[in-house]
């Protein structure tokens, strides 16, 4: 699988230019590989080359693929999140992206309280609006911070969000941009227990745009392991 070693560098060298010119730190910029639908050999060639960020969206395939990688391995979960399954992805999810209910929070933080472990997760923002995507509304998003907050067992780290598939990645800027500016005003908030140091945006076509509006975790599928062929694995 040589595609995948050429395209890692050719996403992580994209990744750094777009860091200079945004004069943004590299490192402050994580790629988080979206290896959803994707056989375990092909994380396994990411792997070797020095990944250790990866992205699933289904907790099933989340748990088989993690029982056998390297416990190394940082898993994303960036599905949507069903209350019936966080007792499976609390303690193995290094950190939740999809949170975007008080209900489903207090789940995490019930399952997170009962581990003995602390469930870092971030807020899902529908900042574009779309009637078909998951993720609380903006004008919402900071009173649900607040409501989540209070509960044990959970730290929010940031926030998250999905924006609209498009031609030209340019048009996803303003969402971008608004996600960032939602999480500096949630920040001055001052908020116990809530940083906003994350800011999951940006995927194959638009991780350039979203680095320059403050990105710090891009998470890239496509890009990476070629297309996903839904027929023969997805469940
Ligand atoms: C599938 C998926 C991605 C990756 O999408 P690509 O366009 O293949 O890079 C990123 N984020 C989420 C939430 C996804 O479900």
């Amino acid at each position: 699988m040589k595609m995948i070693k050429e395209n890692l560098e050719f996403v992580q060298t994209r990744i750094k230019e777009v860091c200079k010119r945004a004069e943004r730190d590299p490192e402050s910029v994580c790629l988080i590989a979206v290896s959803k639908t994707q056989p375990v050999e092909a994380l396994e060639e990411a792997y070797a080359q020095g990944i250790r960020d990866f992205g699933e969206n289904k907790v099933q395939e989340l748990m088989e693929k993690e029982a056998v990688l390297p416990k190394d391995i940082r898993w994303h979960m960036i599905g949507h999140l069903q209350r019936n399954k966080v007792k499976y992805i609390v303690g193995k999810a290094y950190l939740i992206h999809s949170v975007d209910s008080v209900r489903l929070a207090e789940e995490i933080s019930k399952e997170a309280l009962k581990k003995g472990v602390i469930a870092d997760i971030l807020v899902e923002v529908n900042v574009a609006e779309e009637e078909t995507k998951f993720g609380a509304n903006t004008e919402e998003s900071c009173n649900l911070v607040e409501q989540i907050s209070v509960f044990p067992g959970i730290r929010i780290k940031g926030l998250m969000t999905i924006a609209p598939y498009v031609e030209d990645s340019e048009d996803n800027r303003k969402f971008f941009c608004k996600l960032k500016q939602l999480a500096i005003d949630i920040m001055k908030k001052n908020i116990d227990n809530v940083t906003m140091d994350i800011l999951s945006m940006g995927m194959t076509g638009d991780y350039e745009v979203a680095i320059e509006e403050g990105a710090t975790y891009v998470r890239v599928g496509t890009g990476i392991f070629g297309e996903r062929n839904y027929s023969t694995k997805s469940k």
